[in-house]
């Protein structure tokens, strides 16, 4: 590949008990790409997100970040951890903060920003997803797509070096699924490097330089989406494919 790696997982094996849940897993996201991560449902998609973060611990294998290898825990890691932004199906916003404070409050807590700084930036993010009117709401008072974008910004305000989305949409109402993936598209054409999990293949065909297709805790294919599309070349796949598209 051309582009400098940022996320490098080689031959990681991860079990829940004698569940073997990540098979000899080897992924490479250069910087500015777009994975899109697809599958069927226990296929391994939400264990790999949050493994790339090290919520979840492996048995073998190795993952870098921009180069540093995820150290195991302590300090180390919870700034490597402060470089990758997650976004769940469930928005897990503070359900006692506003809309503002919800994105400006990590960035004060723990990448040290000051406060009249943190509001400012976390303003302009608002403004970039289209909520900037919304900022001294609660968040029961908006609506699923509107949470969920609150999310992102919220995400956004660490300054990740990337963006995990673990189907953004799924939770949402369906008039409420494009104002989402219109965000995330913004920040694809941005340049953000994305690993996104989900299920909507017409954002997959649009944004994503690679398809990555799982199955049973493997990577089965990995490849521009025009060809996985067209052309896919499991069975697997094939049989995946026919039943979502
Ligand atoms: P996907 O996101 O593709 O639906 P997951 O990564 O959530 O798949 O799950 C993969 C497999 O691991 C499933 O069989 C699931 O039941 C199992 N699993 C997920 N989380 C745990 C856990 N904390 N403990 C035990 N098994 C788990
Ligand atoms: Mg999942």
């Amino acid at each position: 590949m051309a582009v400098d790696p940022l996320i490098e997982l080689r031959d990681v094996n991860k079990y829940y008990g004698e569940l073997h849940v990540l098979q000899d897993i080897n992924l490479t996201v250069g910087k500015g790409e777009v994975v899109v991560v697809i599958g069927p449902s226990g296929s391994g998609k939400s264990t790999l997100c949050r493994t790339i973060n090290r919520l979840e611990t492996i048995q073998s294998g190795a993952i870098a970040l921009d180069g540093q290898p995820l150290p195991e825990e302590g300090k180390a890691l919870a700034t490597l951890r402060a470089d990758v932004g997650m976004v769940f199906q469930s928005f897990n916003l503070f359900a006692h903060k506003t809309v503002l404070q919800n994105v400006s409050l990590a960035p004060v807590k723990v990448r040290g920003r000051k406060k009249d700084d943190a509001t400012r930036r976390s303003r302009e993010l608002l403004e970039r997803v289209g909520l900037a009117t919304q900022a001294d709401k609660y968040p029961a008072q908006l609506s699923g797509g509107q949470q969920q974008r609150v999310a992102i910004a919220r995400a956004l305000a660490m300054e990740p070096k990337v963006m995990l989305f673990d189907e953004p949409t799924s939770a949402l109402d369906p008039e409420m699924i494009n104002e989402v993936l219109e965000v995330m598209q913004g920040l694809a054409r941005d340049g953000m490097t994305m690993v996104v999990v989900t299920h909507e293949m017409g954002f997959a065909r649009s944004a994503a330089n690679r398809v990555v297709f799982m199955d049973n805790g493997r990577i089965v294919e990995d490849r521009a989406p025009e060809e996985f599309f067209s052309n896919p070349e499991s069975d697997r796949a094939k049989d995946f494919l026919s039943k979502i598209l």
